[in-house]
C-alpha cells in the first residue's frame, strides 16, 4: 500500500493533537506534533537567557538547539540537546512566549526543514504520517495527500483548554479564553507562514462534535484518500 501524508492544521483547542494522535494510531501512521517543536525551541531560548522580544537575538541562536521528535503516536517524544522537553514545553511561560519565537523567519526555516525531513522519511519507510500544526497544508507540506483544517468556537476551545489545564496550573475560563484569542491573533497575523486554511483543505468544525466523532470523520477522509490513490 502506498504511504499517505496527512496535514492537520487549526488553532489551539480544536482537538488537533488528540485527533491527530488517534487517527495515526488507528491507521498505523507516524505522528508529528509541530507545535511541540516550536515550544521546544522557545524553551531553549528562555533557558539560555535569550530575550524572546528580540527577533535578531532569536534569529542568530535559532540554529543552535538540537531538537528531536519521536513519531510513535502512542508515545510521542521531544528532546532538546538530548534532554526530555515534554514537561517544560507545556508551562504557561513557554505558552505565552511561543508565538513571538515562532514568528521569527529563521526559526520557521529551521523547523520547517526538520519537519520536511521527518515527513519524507516516514513516507519512505512507514505507511505515512499525520503532521499537525498551523501551516502544514499551506507551507510545510503543500503536496500533502489530505489536508484538514479543524475549527471550533472560541468558547468551546477555551472550555477544552481549561479542562486540560485543570489541576496543573491555576485556571480561569475567561483568562484562558483571552490568552487563547491573543495567541491565535499573533499566529494568524504574523508575516511568515501564518495560521491559515489551505485552499484545498477540508474544514471540520468541531464545536458540536465529540472527540470520537472528529476522529471517525478524519479516519474516513484518510481511508477515502488511500482508496483513491
Ligand atoms: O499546537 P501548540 O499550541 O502546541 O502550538 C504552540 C505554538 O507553536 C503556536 O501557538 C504557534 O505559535 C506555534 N506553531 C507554529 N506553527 C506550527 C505549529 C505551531 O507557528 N506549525
Amino acid at each position: 500500500m502506498e504511504s499517505v501524508i496527512v496535514a492537520i492544521d487549526g488553532p489551539s483547542g480544536t482537538g488537533k493533537s488528540s485527533t491527530s494522535k488517534a487517527v495515526a494510531a488507528e491507521l498505523g501512521l507516524s505522528y508529528l506534533d509541530t507545535g511541540a517543536q516550536y515550544r521546544a525551541i522557545t524553551w531553549w531560548m528562555i533557558s539560555n537567557g535569550i530575550d524572546v522580544d528580540d527577533p535578531a537575538a532569536i534569529a542568530s541562536a535559532s540554529g543552535k538547539p538540537v531538537i528531536e521528535s519521536g513519531t510513535d503516536p502512542a508515545a510521542p517524544t521531544i528532546t532538546v540537546d538530548g534532554l526530555d522537553a515534554s514537561g517544560p514545553i507545556r508551562t504557561q511561560e513557554v505558552t505565552s512566549k511561543v508565538s513571538a519565537v515562532s514568528a521569527v523567519p529563521e526559526v520557521r526555516a529551521r523547523i520547517t526543514e526538520l519537519q520536511r525531513t521527518i515527513a519524507s522519511a516516514a513516507a519512505k519507510v512507514a505507511k505515512g504520517i499525520v503532521v499537525e500544526g498551523r501551516d502544514i497544508g499551506t507551507t510545510v507540506l503543500p503536496g500533502a495527500d489530505l489536508k484538514i483544517f479543524l475549527t471550533a468556537s472560541a468558547e468551546a476551545r477555551a472550555a477544552r483548554r481549561s479542562g486540560e489545564l485543570k489541576g496543573k496550573e491555576a485556571t480561569d475560563l475567561a483568562a484562558t479564553r483571552e490568552a487563547l484569542v491573543k495567541r491565535d491573533a499573533a499566529d494568524a497575523g504574523r508575516k511568515t507562514s501564518p495560521l491559515a486554511k489551505a485552499d484545498d483543505a477540508v474544514e471540520v468544525d468541531t464545536t458540536e462534535l465529540t472527540l470520537s466523532q472528529v476522529i471517525e470523520c478524519v479516519v474516513a477522509l484518510v481511508e477515502e484518500k488511500r482508496a483513491a490513490k
